[in-house]
């Protein structure tokens, strides 16, 4: 058996009188990729923001290594934790990428510069952008700058990354450069839960897929098991839809 490191229980969330998320039961165990499957405004996105509580859930516990995650503990727990890699890059347009690295090293987990530099360089290599240190953001593609923030999020040493939709916003010829890095860190067993509609990859990389619909888990599998043999009907209608 291996170590649960982030666990959700009864996890559930509302906006105003809008409850989007209900009795979200989840698990993820260390060296697991967990893809997160389903229709827009199913409450993927919600889901994940709660677990690094950049929205505070309305009900239900979430632990981190046994750990229940409470206003006063979030922050030094999820800093240590859990770091995120978002559709829209998020890098700092005004800094360079080696300042972006390691801004937060620095600021926030205490490290010198020298140790930030050598940490950022070494994420650098393992996204293959090492020529890339001291430009600006904006001078790359999406497919670079989502690798940037791929590294940014490698720089925190955290014992989880999440992503929401990473390659949604990016052109087509650059979505498989980043997902080669997925793929590599899942090798590496890099612990990630992964928001996607990249079906070839979750089918690749997933040791788990979870698919949401209407703000709950309504199916959650292997791979094989929810593209071959989903039991769910939505799930065979997403399916249906979504793959090609
Ligand atoms: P998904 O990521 O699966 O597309 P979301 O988690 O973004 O779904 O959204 C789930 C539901 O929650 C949607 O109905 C959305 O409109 C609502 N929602 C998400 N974020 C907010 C917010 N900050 N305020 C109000 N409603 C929100
Ligand atoms: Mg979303």
């Amino acid at each position: 058996m291996s170590e649960k490191i982030l666990e959700v229980k009864h996890l559930g969330k509302a906006f105003g009188s809008n409850q989007v998320l209900r009795d979200i039961d989840f698990s993820v165990s260390a060296g697991d990729v967990t893809c997160i499957i389903g229709p827009s405004g199913s409450g993927k996105s919600t889901t994940v923001r709660c677990m690094n509580f950049l929205e505070e859930p309305t009900s239900g516990q979430v632990y981190i290594d046994g750990q229940k995650l409470t206003h006063a503990n979030k922050t030094k727990i999820i800093r240590e934790s859990i770091s995120m890699v978002f559709q829209q890059f998020n890098l700092y347009p005004h800094m360079t990428v080696l300042k972006n690295l390691t801004i937060a090293p620095m600021k926030l987990h205490h490290k010198s510069k020298k140790e930030a530099e050598d940490l950022a360089y070494h994420y650098l290599d393992v996204v293959g952008l090492r020529d890339k240190a001291h430009v600006y953001p904006t001078t790359l593609s999406g497919g670079q700058q989502q690798r940037i923030a791929i590294a940014r999020a490698l720089c925190a040493q955290t014992k989880i990354i999440l992503f929401d939709e990473p390659t949604s916003a990016l052109d087509p010829e650059t979505i498989q450069e980043v997902l080669d890095v997925m793929i590599k860190l899942a090798k590496e067993n890099i612990t990630m839960v992964v928001v996607t509609h990249e079906m070839g990859f979750a089918r690749q990389v997933a040791d788990r897929i979870v698919f949401m619909a209407d703000g709950q888990i309504i199916e959650e599998g292997t791979p094989d098991h929810f593209f071959d043999n989903p039991s769910n009907e939505r799930v065979k209608q997403f399916l249906g839809k979504i793959i090609r």
